[in-house]
């Protein structure tokens, strides 16, 4: 089916059909997000600034061996639809943003940035196509953007258009193809392939700057190693764990890459007493700082034989068995 729909995307396309088809093909139903609600609209923009932030320079940093890339345009996008009635009046003068999918937040010095995109800027058409509107789901048109992205070349640079029909453009920034988003409800930290998401709380609770990037890096990680696919219908305990561990590995080449100190994940996991996921598919916390603490010295002794050594997992992963 991935092949399919590469074939339709080779082609230029403007019609909606194919690109609901691709769409539908591409994009899991878990990623479909109950609206916010107005108590949040409080720090929700100064979170999805931190988000963009740290997730821009995790992604872009870890370029060089990323299995799968993606342009990095550097925004973290929103929709007015996610804020239901009176609410949305509120995020409309919080965010400054109208019809679309908009830009919530811009991480510093990344394209969007420098080609002038601003919170608030909606992304109406990436290089000349217009990004569909499939439905009323809430998150849809922001997940159409995702999509749209995904399937371009990740080293070409891109022209973005607004809604009233600015033209922006981009240098061309590859990445680790994730994206990133804040949400109200549902798992403390998820990743689902192609997005990771944040609950509000959770990133309130992270004032450090490395320990965000340290969750930040683990669920990124889950999508870099293909955790959900790998993982398919046997969701047995041992196997999550297997997969939790690996996240942790693999964090620490993420972290050290962006420059930020592997120690902020062994502080995340000291602190953080709640597990991000359920109990019994949880390693235990002295075997998640083990495995980074090993993790870093074994990154650090590839990096000294081989500056440009990329991670193991990543390019001979063991069987999740
Ligand atoms: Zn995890």
């Amino acid at each position: 089916m991935a092949a399919t729909a590469r074939d339709c995307y080779a082609r230029p396309m403007r019609r909606p059909l194919p690109f609901l088809a691709i769409f539908i093909a591409a994009f899991p139903a878990a990623m479909l997000s109950p609206p916010l609600h107005a108590s949040d609209i409080g720090d929700l923009p100064m979170q999805e600034a931190r988000l963009a932030a740290v997730g821009h320079r995790l992604a872009v940093a870890s370029a060089s061996w990323c299995p799968e890339l993606a342009p990095q345009p550097g925004w973290l996008l929103g929709d007015l639809r996610r804020f239901a009635g009176d609410e949305r009046d509120a995020a409309r003068h919080a965010y400054g943003a109208g019809e679309g999918a908009f830009a919530a937040a811009i991480a510093p010095g990344s394209a969007a940035a420098r080609a002038g995109i601003a919170p608030g800027t909606a992304i109406a058409a990436i290089n000349g196509d217009p990004v569909p509107t499939l439905s009323d789901q809430p998150t849809i048109r922001i997940d159409a953007v995702i999509v749209a992205l995904a399937e371009l070349d990740p080293a070409a640079p891109l022209a973005i258009t607004d809604t009233a029909g600015q033209i922006y453009r981009l240098d061309a920034t590859p990445g680790c193809a994730s994206a990133f988003r804040i949400e109200r409800d549902g798992p403390q930290a998820a990743a689902n392939g192609k997005l990771v998401r944040l609950r509000l709380d959770l990133a309130r609770s992270i004032t450090d700057e490395g320990e965000l990037a340290a969750v930040v890096a683990h669920e990124m990680a889950h999508n870099i190693l293909r955790h959900r696919i790998r993982l398919g219908d046997d969701r047995s305990a041992r196997r999550v764990r297997m997969t939790e561990i690996e996240a942790d590995r693999l964090s620490v080449w993420l972290l050290v890459d962006a420059g930020y100190p592997p120690e902020a994940a062994i502080r995340f996991w000291q602190r953080h007493k709640k597990p991000l996921i359920r109990a019994a598919t949880h390693p235990p916390r002295q075997e998640r700082i083990a495995a980074i603490e090993a993790e870093a010295i074994a990154m650090q002794s590839a990096r000294a034989a081989d500056p440009a050594a990329r991670p193991p997992l990543v390019t001979a992963p063991p069987p999740l068995e």
